[in-house]
């Protein structure tokens, strides 16, 4: 009888025995013998491995594939069946005359010699399955998904290697390569082989994915939509705007990939990046982010484990921790062996990543005065968080820390390997922002139109946390009903009103007239916790303190307050607020209308505080209010600023009515004046630290921080007599507020103060992020300034546009500086029109820009008319030797240029031909600069004939062009006002 009808005679024997007791094993291993025989090829496989089906039903489809393949198949089946089974199964059985299991010759790939090598495989790999998941994990053949796949608990050692095999053969070659080469390594002899070294063991694998499970549960939602509606971080998620700066104060624009990357690194030796931004710029949320793509894979992958903490929760860890202590009960517990985690941990630094979030929250500031370096050994939490930052302790470990910039002083400064700015939303991110609220576009829409209509507003907008707010009362915003936001203040008045609306019985007729009287008991409850908090340093709070506030369940209801679910030091319920400027509100709300505050309560808040004070956390509001100023802290003082800012804002004459229930008129007025002296104050001493003017040079003032703060505190009382007396007593002629975080928000509130100054100012701004929105809120200011510098704020030729369109009506305006933005030729048609009608511009620079020779002749034209510009400053653009031709064309007749400077501008000696006819006949002109440039020495013939008729010109900068030294010489020799 041959093979084929054995096989058809003893069919329901060989069911039986394959069936053997239920278990998969025995068709398993037939199979991979069939496997490596090739009497099966993988489609055949993948039929008779279906899992839906129950066993029987799979091995009925291999006999029948079998029995159609023929008499050969067939033989081998009954061998495959012979070799596997054991002799009690086979009894009975016939296998008629065999034939034996070659070794077939070597295949020609990974894959195929992972098929014929895959009885034997499964047979040495089902004792160590690990180090094969790990060898693929590092290398990244594997994602941790497909290790979990494999070692589903289900299935037998025998199976977790089948299914490896599969997911290996479904990767491709690479990863069949990469499993060989480690088949081919010999077997590990000592435990402190390199390769142990370097593969995390099951127990870290584990635990990694423990903390990747926990890491992604933490930050799948965002906290400010507790309660309101949940959204997850992937739905509401927008890229906010990010940038290093370099040594040289230039800036780069990153993605949130490059965070952690190499892009901006100034210090190779130091581990930990920072990520500054103002309150609301999104810095929680991109780390959050972060930490959400870490755990699902998408980012970071070099990173093993990662380890989230807030300063704000580590404020509330009193005990003393050892770094172990730390990163296990503070993020995730090990459940198997602990010491092996944490020794992998120790030794494997680069593979570890903590996050930070709020270091400007933390209690204390940062001091590198106490060294800390054992990671056993139990220290109180400040010295386990300053020594890890520094590197001290867990050096190698990258570390990202958000805070606000003023919280980083120069001791941390020097621990940074970067540092991130995050500037919050873009206006595409805006838009992106609102669009992805709503799911209805209609709807989207009509809020980017109301939004984009009121540019005060808009400015706002950038702030990712103002622009959640605005989304979050819409209603309101659309209807309309208290007018359109302008403030600060307005925005937080509408989303106090939205919440309260939200709880109220008839949450569709809307709040009455008088909604803030109804609610204020809630209002000064959660006013009180509040500016408690704010002045402790004190951002979390437990139960019990909201009952020693008398704060209800149904206070917590509104929505203001949210649980912290994932603070792990005890099980007691914690609280914060939504988000720190709604503490910051809250504590405004309470200074003004708490009838029992003492009458300096204003006044305090408005004095610098720059000292430092031991015991901060013990004091209470009582002892604050009570107490002089010296007991504040500086790490309160942004928070402080912030109250302030909204205190001037609710004490605005326009929220007047709102407040008729709550506050007496008197108390109010009285509150009104005390900001207005507090302020005046304060601008007093700005101006007196302005020193007396250099002989020669104009009087300037450079603004220190606190002034922007206080022009905000102005804006937001909304009052122009106030702002006016402000500027009554500035006398400088030129203001420069570079590097000053000023964005489109800072830029509404100066224009306002600045509209009002006596005399025109410079006013340079370099070196901030005012964009496209800024400049057009800095419109009202400039018939009050001369001069604008706005070197590298991300400036488009459609902000250009808006402000020439004013420009060309303001007299004063005289000069701009745009080095170093995003223009293109588009924006010179604009410079073109303001050339053409304003015959009193003195300085045009437009440096290291995008200017092509299409803009040249634009700008040409424009220059034509012009009799008045003395500066035109184009380095580092693109005109090439079109542009200088067109541009040495239109200044010929030029009487009042003195300056020009087209360096790096692909001039060759066809341009410096040009530019020597205008020289030939230009009669101001003082100085060239042609600096980096193509031009050749016939270029250079070209403008010393020139010269000679010309005595104007006193020198002309030719460096880093194309001529040999002994050409350089020569010239120079010939004319001696070139500079080589
Ligand atoms: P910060 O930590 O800088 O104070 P947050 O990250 O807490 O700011 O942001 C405040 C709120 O602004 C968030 O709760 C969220 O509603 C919104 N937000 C911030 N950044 C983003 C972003 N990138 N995408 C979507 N919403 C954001």
């Amino acid at each position: 009888m041959n093979a084929q009808q054995l096989i058809l005679k003893q069919r329901a024997e060989l069911l039986a025995v394959l069936c053997g007791g239920g278990s998969d094993e025995p068709l398993e291993s037939v199979l991979d013998l069939l496997l490596a025989q090739e009497v099966l090829v993988w489609e055949d496989y993948l039929r008779v491995r279906v899992a839906e089906k129950p066993l029987c039903a799979n091995i009925r489809q291999l006999l029948d594939l079998v029995y159609d393949k023929g008499e050969d198949a067939c033989s081998y089946f009954l061998a495959a069946i012979e070799q596997e089974l054991a002799e009690e199964q086979k009894a009975g059985l016939c296998f008629g005359n065999g034939c034996v299991m070659v070794g077939k010759d070597r295949p020609a790939t990974a894959t195929s010699t992972l098929l014929a090598d895959r009885p034997m495989l499964v047979r040495r790999l089902r004792d160590n399955i690990d180090g094969a998941l790990n060898i693929l994990l590092t290398t990244g053949c594997f994602s941790i998904k497909d290790c979990d796949s494999v070692q589903l608990p289900v299935y037998t050692p025998s199976q977790q290697v089948r299914r490896l095999l599969d997911q290996v053969k479904f990767k491709g070659e690479t990863a069949a390569q990469t499993l060989l080469q480690y088949l081919e390594q010999p077997e590990p002899t000592s435990p402190i082989s390199a390769e142990k070294e370097n593969t995390p063991s099951a127990d870290c694998l584990v635990y990694q994915k423990k903390l990747r499970s926990s890491v992604a549960s933490q930050s799948l939602f965002l906290s400010t939509y507790g309660g309101t509606g949940r959204f997850s971080l992937d739905d509401i998620y927008t890229d906010g705007h990010l940038e290093v700066m370099n040594s040289s104060g230039e800036t780069t624009t990153l993605g949130l990939e490059d965070v952690v990357g190499p892009m901006g690194t100034l210090n190779e030796d130091a581990d930990t990046v920072l990520v500054s931004g103002e309150a609301g710029s999104g810095k929680s949320t991109l780390v959050q982010r972060l930490h959400l793509l870490w755990a699902r894979e998408a980012l970071l992958l070099n990173t093993f484990l990662l380890f989230p903490f807030s300063c704000r929760k580590l404020n509330a860890e009193h005990r003393e921790l050892s770094l172990k202590e730390l990163l296990f009960l503070h993020c995730c517990w090990p459940d198997r062996n602990q010491d092996e985690v944490f020794q992998f941990i120790l030794d494997h630094p680069h593979l570890v990543l903590f996050t930070f979030d709020g270091l400007d929250e933390f209690k204390l500031g940062f001091t590198d005065e106490e060294r800390h370096c054992c990671p056993t050994k139990q220290v109180p939490i400040p010295v386990l968080l300053f020594n890890l930052l520094q590197g001290t302790l867990m050096k190698g470990v990258m570390k990202v820390v958000t805070s606000r910039p003023h919280a980083v002083g120069p001791s941390l400064k020097r621990y940074l390997r970067k540092e991130v700015l995050l500037k919050g939303f873009s206006p595409g991110g805006i838009d992106c922002f609102v669009k992805k609220h709503y799911s209805d576009p209609a709807m989207a829409t009509r809020v980017i139109e109301s939004v984009q209509g009121n540019t005060a507003l808009l400015g706002l907008c950038h702030i990712p946390v103002f622009c959640w707010i605005v989304i979050k009362c819409y209603q309101e915003l659309l209807a309309g009903q208290d007018g359109i936001p302008q403030t600060i203040t307005d925005v937080y008045l509408l989303v106090l009103q939205h919440f309260f609306q939200r709880k109220s019985s008839q949450p569709q007729s809307g709040l009455g007239k008088a909604w803030l009287a109804e609610h204020l008991d809630t209002v000064l409850k959660l006013g009180e916790l509040a500016l408690e908090g704010l002045q402790t340093s004190c951002y979390v709070f437990s139960g019990y303190e909201l009952q020693r506030n008398s704060i209800t369940e149904q206070d917590v209801g509104i929505g203001f307050l949210i649980y912290c679910s994932d603070i792990s030091v005890n099980d007691c319920k914690r609280y914060e607020f939504l988000h720190i400027t709604l503490q910051c509100f809250f504590a405004a709300l309470y200074v003004i209308l708490n009838r029992n505050n003492d009458r300096s309560a204003i006044s305090r808040l408005f004095q610098p505080r720059n000292r430092q004070v031991s015991g901060l956390s013990q004091s209470c509001l009582g002892q604050c209010m009570d107490h002089s100023v010296e007991e504040s802290h500086e790490a309160e003082t942004a928070n402080l600023q912030i109250t302030a800012q909204f205190v001037s804002g609710l004490l605005s004459q326009r929220h007047n009515n709102l407040f008729l229930e709550c506050c007496p008129a008197v108390v109010r007025e009285r509150n009104v004046k005390q900001v207005v002296k507090s302020l005046s104050k304060r601008m007093q001493r700005h101006f007196k630290s302005i020193p007396r003017p250099v002989e020669g040079e104009k009087k300037s003032m450079h603004a220190m921080p606190s002034f922007v703060w206080l022009i905000k505190c102005i804006y937001e009382l909304q009052d122009n007599s106030i702002a006016q007396d402000a500027m009554a007593k500035l006398d400088v002629e030129h203001l420069k507020l570079t590097y000053c975080n000023i964005g489109p928000v800072e830029c509404t509130a100066l224009a306002y103060v600045l509209k009002n100054l006596r005399k025109p100012v410079g006013l340079q701004l370099d070196n901030n992020s005012v964009g496209d929105v800024g400049v057009e809120q800095l419109l009202p200011c400039l018939p009050m300034c001369h001069s604008l510098y706005l070197r590298n704020n991300n400036i488009s030729d459609e902000g250009i546009r808006k402000l020439l369109e004013k420009g060309i009506e303001c007299e004063n305006f005289q000069k701009i500086a745009l080095f170093n933005n995003k223009l293109t030729d588009t924006c010179t048609q604009y410079f073109s029109c303001l050339l053409k009608s304003k015959q009193n511009f003195l300085a045009l620079r437009l440096g290291n820009n995008n200017i092509t020779s299409v803009g040249a002749e634009l700008l040409a034209e424009g220059l034509s008319y012009n009799q008045s510009l003395q500066f035109l400053g184009l380095w580092g653009n693109k005109v090439g030797d079109r542009g200088a031709e067109v541009l040495a064309d239109a200044l010929t007749n030029s009487k009042t240029l003195i300056w020009l400077s087209l360096v790096d501008n692909g001039v060759g000696s066809a341009g410096a031909c040009a530019l020597a006819k205008f020289i030939r006949q230009n009669k101001s002109l003082e100085e060239l600069w042609l600096n980096k440039n193509s031009i050749c020495k016939e270029g250079v013939d070209c403008l010393i004939e020139a010269l000679k008729m010309n005595t104007s010109v006193k020198k002309v900068w030719l460096r880093g062009n194309n001529l040999s030294p002994q050409e350089e010489e020569q010239l120079s020799q010939q004319e001696c006002r070139l500079t080589f």
